[in-house]
């Protein structure tokens, strides 16, 4: 069983769904309301775990509802939770506006993630112990690039999400095996929006990068070898929000599995094609044996 390791953020998503996001300054009345358990790192958790991986989760969550509520969810999903510590005060939450088409904006307020600046002896052992590690960029960068470092010294791979999207330092890009961005975060990155083009300034820094390109598939691009672009399934797609999550959590799990990475590429793409069709974030990260039946 892949052993992963996720250094990350946990939020209540509080998602409202409307037929089009309001433009500044505008009140538009929403068709529905629901919270649904999230963060970019929880969400990676959860979609590693559905997908057969063994995963611990590494962050904070408040003392306030909705941190018992995130650590049940985890917990749910199979995730161990004892490096998710309680903070005083609320847990992250994230705002996101869901519009008829799929699309989706989001404000994140960090709340008891942002409480993550160290690790301790127990996170390091937890990250000497998995195969990989995941990490976005939702705690603090030092919390991030102390989980990378360590990784690095005690041969675990990485990989980072640049999300969201900020100048990435040395000390931590030297520590990444794999970055996935997003089409936009490898556009902000590097100032190219051309995904190729973007891919081989990434990999001046990094070995290897996946930009996932929402319905357009993602590219697979590392310095020793062609890049090879993948086409999503085609679906309909009724909330896009969690996609990236899922592609990433699934894809470590393929990785640590020894798959071959196109095959691993294809079998995240599926996950990633399964999430888009049903509302909600972790909600609608799907088990190992969907994913193998689609
Ligand atoms: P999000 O922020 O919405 O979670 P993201 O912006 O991080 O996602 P995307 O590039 O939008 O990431 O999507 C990640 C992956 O999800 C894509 O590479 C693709 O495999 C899959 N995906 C996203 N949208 C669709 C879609 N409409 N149809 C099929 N697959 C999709």
């Amino acid at each position: 069983m892949t052993g992963i390791a996720v250094l990350g953020s946990t939020n209540m998503d509080l998602v409202a769904y409307v037929a089009r996001a309001p433009a500044r300054g505008e009140t538009v009345t929403g068709r529905e309301f629901r919270t649904v358990p999230g963060g970019k790192g929880a969400n990676q958790a959860v979609a590693a775990a559905r997908a057969g991986g063994e995963v611990v989760m590494i962050g904070a969550v408040g003392d306030d509802v909705y941190g018992a509520a995130l650590r049940a969810e985890l917990e749910h999903s199979g995730v161990f939770t004892d490096l998710l510590h309680t903070a005083e005060g609320p847990s992250g939450t994230a705002h996101i506006v869901v519009d008829d088409e799929g699309g989706n904006a989001i404000v994140v307020i960090p709340g008891a993630n942002s409480t993550m600046t160290a690790l301790g002896s127990g996170e390091t052992a937890a990250i000497g112990a998995a195969d990989l590690l995941l990490l976005q960029l939702e705690l603090p960068l030092s919390a991030v690039v102390e989980g990378a470092r360590s990784a690095r010294a005690q041969g675990v791979r990485t990989i980072l999400t640049p999300s969201p999207v900020q100048l990435l330092p040395d000390e931590l890009l030297d520590c990444v095996d794999l970055l996935i961005p997003n089409e936009h975060e490898a556009a902000a990155l590097t100032g190219l929006s051309e995904p190729q083009a973007a891919a081989a300034v990434l990999l001046r820094h990094v070995p290897a990068v996946v930009i996932t390109l929402g319905a357009k598939g993602c590219l697979y691009a590392a310095r020793d070898g062609a890049p090879l672009h993948l086409p999503a399934p085609a679906v309909t797609a009724v909330d896009t929000t969690g996609a990236g999550d899922t592609f990433v959590g699934t894809l470590a799990v393929a990785l640590g599995e020894g798959r071959p990475v196109p095959e691993a590429l294809a079998w995240a793409s599926s996950a990633a094609a399964l999430c888009v069709q049903k509302p909600g974030a972790s909600t609608s990260m799907p088990y190992r044996s969907e994913i193998d039946a689609a």
